[in-house]
């Protein structure tokens, strides 16, 4: 089983990742055969991109309207990681018939998520702090996606109305879902999503939906599929590492001395995930 950061980070941006301490300036002193490429958006001969014709993977950052413009024509690459995305519009990226994995890190401008709906050949897709896209239908078109990551900014969850759409996911293999409030508080359409392995969810959902996924997903791995996990700091009485239950709400337990309230807990969550491993095998 690959750890999920695999998933997520296609082998020849790890490699050449340490290039992103020094992004270019200007794409004129690239060497014709690069297939690599980090800078930043306002680069001086931004179009020269487009002219590399052995370029795979493109890391950029810091991108306005126009600059976007000259990305959308870069036609060779099949990966694309871009921070700071600030184009109301990503129409174009569609161009992008290549591209395998795509990574954005940060659109608060965009209202969708609807010309990443075009890249049909996407097998991997992290969005990140899209403060302003409520509805994930789009990514419910990628049916080639085997990872994908949807996670709001560091202080602000994305809220968004339902998972639905990504019910249709279901090569999906690794599923990451951060500071992510979901109206309809339901992780039902994850349940049928035979292949996922790897699980990611922020403690969002309430006890029900949790266990209710771990019953159905026994060979995923995931902190998200346990009935708590430890919070990494001590109780101030006894000493014992402090826990978080999966139910969607603090406060932090210690497992000592509020035993009780944690064990009830642990006990329920057991009883839903094995009552629902055995309706999957009943109905298998
Ligand atoms: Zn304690």
């Amino acid at each position: 089983m690959k750890p999920e950061s695999e998933w997520f980070t296609p082998a020849a941006f790890s490699e050449k990742d340490r290039a992103q301490q020094s992004p270019s300036l200007d794409i004129g002193s690239i060497p014709e055969a690069a297939e690599y490429v980090a800078c930043f958006g306002k680069a001086r001969n931004l179009n020269r991109l487009s002219h590399l014709k052995n370029l795979k993977c493109l890391w950029i950052s810091g991108i306005n309207e126009r600059q976007f413009e000259s990305l959308c024509h870069v036609q060779s690459i099949d990966t694309l990681i871009v921070y700071d995305l600030r184009v109301p519009n990503m129409t174009g990226i569609e161009r992008l018939k290549s591209l395998r994995c795509l990574i954005i890190n940060g659109n608060t401008k965009t209202l969708t998520l609807d010309p990443v709906g075009e890249l049909q050949n996407l097998e991997h897709c992290k969005i990140e702090n899209f403060s302003k896209v409520k509805r994930l239908d789009p990514l419910g078109r990628l049916l080639k996606l085997r990872s994908l990551s949807v996670q709001g900014s560091i202080w602000t969850a994305m809220k968004i109305s339902t998972l639905a759409p990504l019910q249709a996911l279901q090569d999906l293999r690794a599923f990451s879902l951060l500071n992510v409030r979901v109206q309809d508080g339901s992780l039902a359409p994850l349940k049928q999503l035979r292949k996922l392995r790897s699980i990611e969810i922020a403690n969002f959902f309430c006890l029900r939906e949790f266990a209710e996924l771990a019953g159905s997903h026994p060979l995923a791995v995931g902190d998200s599929l346990l009935p708590r996990i430890s919070v990494g700091w001590p109780c101030k009485q006894c000493g014992s590492d402090m826990v978080m239950l999966a139910r969607g709400k603090a406060p932090f337990l210690c497992p000592k001395c509020q035993k009780n309230e944690v064990d009830e807990h642990d006990r329920e969550f057991n009883r839903i995930k094995s009552e629902t491993a055995a309706q999957l095998e009943r109905s298998a």
